[in-house]
């Protein structure tokens, strides 16, 4: 059976522009098309729809908008959080805590800050991915100034008790930062029940345009410009705003449906427990704490990138791990810190549902993955003879 169709199953990657997204978008190039910092009447315009969207975004975490920075995405939100904050507060500390699965644009970052005299703890994490707590309380020093975990891993998809983590750090003083681009719109975020200063955001995970995204600052949070330039977005992000994008992020979040969290997470469940019925294969990640659309199998004794260029040639596009590490055939850093042996992280497959993904579209993944693994396993070098 060939499907004429492209099953995208990649969703952690990026999103389809809904629709809905593109329309709002669309005058914002052509005839509103202002510089929100203008004063005449199409600047104004501009900024109008900016703090618009922003009071959208605000809304989605309970925050206020003037707690909103608009930025160019995810990576530039955990940039200027975690340099911000380090660069602002070292009177204070030069210590930060990490995890060892957070994204590059958290790692990286906190390689940059090392060189930079300051120290970090990457702090390891069990069997599903979480952290524990007495872990993090262990590793606080006097000295710490950053607690930076993610809310939900955007490999295996396990979503952290971010709850109890701001408990801890509000008790110490220390602030703490999550990365919230794969959770955002899909697990609840309330930014005035969770004690969390920062939060990262980014449109393109959910169906809103690439190159722009959110950081949330918590009022009163002292966090340094890591960029120099005009005094937009509260002096903290200078540059002229992407107001087209903008207004597609809050258009993408204002569409965005708890109805569709239910129905991806039925989906994923089918799609689960069918694969997990092919002999030799595990789930990573947490059984229950995960993203709703996200399902991490390892197949073992089959490799994933030939599994991976197989799926592809009948039309089902997934990934072999994170989008930026995939190009690199290096096992995936979240994998093995879950403790997945080299062999078994190589063949593991990230298949990623968005709201548009349809029962038939799982069913055919489904029945091609079950053939393929069975094929590769044939010829596999590594299979158990
Ligand atoms: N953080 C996480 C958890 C992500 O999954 C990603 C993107 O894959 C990013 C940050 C980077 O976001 P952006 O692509 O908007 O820079």
């Amino acid at each position: 059976m060939k499907n004429n169709k492209t099953i995208y199953l990649d969703n952690a990657a990026t999103t389809v522009v809904s629709k809905e997204v593109v329309d709002a978008m669309l005058p914002v190039f052509t005839e509103r098309y202002g510089n929100a910092s203008s004063i005449h009447s199409m600047g104004q315009e501009a900024q109008a729809l900016m703090e618009d969207a922003r009071k959208v975004i605000a809304n989605k975490i309970n925050a206020s908008a003037e707690e909103i920075i608009f930025t160019s995405g995810g990576t530039e939100s955990d940039n200027i959080a975690l340099k911000g904050i380090a660069i602002a507060n070292k009177d204070r500390g030069n210590h930060i805590i990490t995890s060892k699965i957070e994204h590059p644009a958290v790692l990286n970052t906190c390689k940059a800050l090392e060189k930079e005299g300051f120290k970090v703890t990457y702090l390891d994490v069990d069997k599903f991915g979480l952290i524990k707590s007495d872990q993090l309380k262990k590793a606080i020093t006097k000295k710490t100034i950053l607690v930076s975990i993610m809310h939900a891993n955007n490999e295996i998809g396990t979503i952290q008790d971010i709850e109890s983590i701001g408990n801890i750090c509000k008790e110490k003083n220390i602030y703490f930062h999550t990365d919230a681009v794969q959770s955002f719109t899909k697990v609840l975020i309330d930014a005035k029940k969770v004690n969390v200063d920062l939060i990262s955001l980014s449109a393109h995970k959910i169906h809103g345009p690439k190159g722009v995204g959110a950081l949330y600052v918590k009022k009163g949070t002292k966090l340094a410009p890591i960029m120099s330039g005009g005094a937009h977005e509260r002096k903290v992000r200078p540059g002229t705003e992407n107001v087209s994008g903008i207004v597609g992020f809050a258009k993408a979040v204002e569409i965005s449906k708890e109805e569709d969290i239910n129905r991806m997470s039925a989906l994923r469940e089918k799609l689960i427990v069918s694969l997990l019925k092919i002999p030799n294969t595990h789930l990573n990640g947490h059984p229950q704490d995960r993203l709703c659309n996200n399902a991490s199998i390892s197949f073992h004794f089959v490799e994933g990138e030939s599994l991976l260029m197989h799926l592809d040639s009948h039309g089902i596009e997934v990934s072999t791990g994170s989008a930026c590490s995939s190009h690199e055939l290096k096992a995936s850093h979240v994998l093995l810190a879950i403790g997945v042996p080299h062999v078994k992280a190589h063949g593991t497959i990230r298949f990623t549902l968005s709201k548009y993904t349809t029962e038939k579209d799982i069913d055919y993944t489904i029945k091609i993955v079950d053939e393929v693994v069975n094929n590769l396993r044939k010829i596999s070098p590594l299979t158990e003879r």
